[in-house]
This record gives structure tokens, C-alpha cells and sequence, in this order.
């Protein structure tokens, strides 16, 4: 639709970034527009409540992107927010999660208290591009003891499958996207 549209518009493709033969999906020009900041932060919650499944808790965000997004879709949803951190950076007890990357390996943490028994979580991340990010939150958020609600993304990279890739480490939890690139 035209609002769609009018997000990709702000996305800049940045060749060659971090490696050679990867095509980077710059967000910051639409970060840095006051309305469209508002219009795909408004379409990230509109897309978390068309979920099946019903309450979220908590949104577990990514680091560093999904927390931008995430603190705004959590005070949308009535949620707590919980970061899904780099390895090394958080100051308590920590769970750990290792993962492979479209370039490379990476590993994210969380306070091994950050999620209550049972507690219904939804995961965010700015782009899925190969799902190995978010498949490692998925794990991270039942690791932890957490319900996963579901997974949403502001751009998702279709070319790259992530969805195939991030099946599995969902059990049914479903799964949504607010932009797509071809
Ligand atoms: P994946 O694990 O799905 O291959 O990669 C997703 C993770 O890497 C996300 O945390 C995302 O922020 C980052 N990422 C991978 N490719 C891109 C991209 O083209 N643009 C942005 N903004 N992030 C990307």
C-alpha cells in the first residue's frame, strides 16, 4: 500500500556492507523522519495485535535496532520490555545464546530473571535477513522460561528465506512482517 511504499522509500541500500556481496538495509533515513518514525512504529503494533495468541508480557527487542523499535511497540502493547543483548554487556546473571550470522558468529544474553515463569513474550528486530538472529531469541526467550508470542520485523528480507530458517525455533508461534524487500 501506499504507506508501505512511502517506508521502503526512506530505506537506503548500502552495497557492500559489512562484506562484499552484501546488500545492508539502512533504516536510519526513516529512523530520522519524525513521521514515518511514527507512522512504522504504529504499523509495528498494529501488525503485534493481529497475532494469534492473544496478551504479550513483555517484547524481548535485539540489540541495538530492536531496541529503537521495541521500547516504542511495548509502551504501544501495555508491555514491559526485556534487551536481547550483545555478549559481555549486561551487568547481572546472564543466559547466553551462540548463533551463526549471514556474516559470521554472534551470541546475545539476557538476565537469566528477566522473564517470569510463563510470561508471554513477542520478539523484535529491525530486518530478518537469514532468521538466525531471531531463531536465537526465540531460544533465548524459552531458555528463559518465557511463552513466545509471536516475532515481528519492520523489513523482511525475502529473498534470504528467513522465515525457513527461523521456523523450527518457533513451535508455532507465528510471525509478521510491516515491510518486505523482493
Ligand atoms: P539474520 O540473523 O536474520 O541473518 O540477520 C538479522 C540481524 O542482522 C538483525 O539483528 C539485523 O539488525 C541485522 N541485519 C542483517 N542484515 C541487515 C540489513 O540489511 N539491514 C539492517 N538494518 N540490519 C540487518
Amino acid at each position: 500500500d501506499d504507506d508501505a511504499a512511502g517506508l521502503l522509500s526512506l530505506l537506503r541500500a548500502v552495497p557492500d556492507h559489512p562484506a562484499p556481496g552484501i546488500t545492508f538495509w539502512d533504516i536510519t533515513p526513516l529512523l530520522g523522519d519524525a513521521g514515518a518514525l511514527a507512522r512504522a512504529t504504529e504499523a509495528l503494533a498494529v501488525a503485534a495485535q493481529a497475532l494469534p495468541g492473544g496478551r504479550v508480557d513483555l517484547v524481548a527487542g535485539v540489540e541495538a535496532r530492536g531496541f529503537v523499535l521495541g521500547a516504542p511497540l511495548a509502551l504501544a502493547l501495555g508491555a514491559g520490555f526485556v534487551p536481547l543483548r550483545k555478549a559481555g554487556k549486561l551487568p547481572w546473571r546472564t543466559v547466553r545464546q551462540d548463533y551463526s550470522l549471514e556474516y559470521g558468529k554472534a551470541s546475545i544474553e539476557a538476565h537469566e530473571d528477566a522473564v517470569p515463569a510463563g510470561a508471554r513474550v513477542l520478539v523484535i528486530d529491525d530486518v530478518l535477513a537469514t532468521g538466525g538472529t531471531a531463531a536465537a531469541a526465540c531460544a533465548l526467550v524459552n531458555r528463559l522460561g518465557g511463552e513466545l508470542a509471536g516475532v515481528v520485523f519492520l523489513l523482511e528480507l525475502l529473498s534470504l528465506q528467513g522465515r525457513a530458517a527461523l521456523a523450527p525455533a518457533l513451535a508455532g508461534a507465528p510471525v509478521t512482517s510491516v515491510l518486505q524487500t523482493p
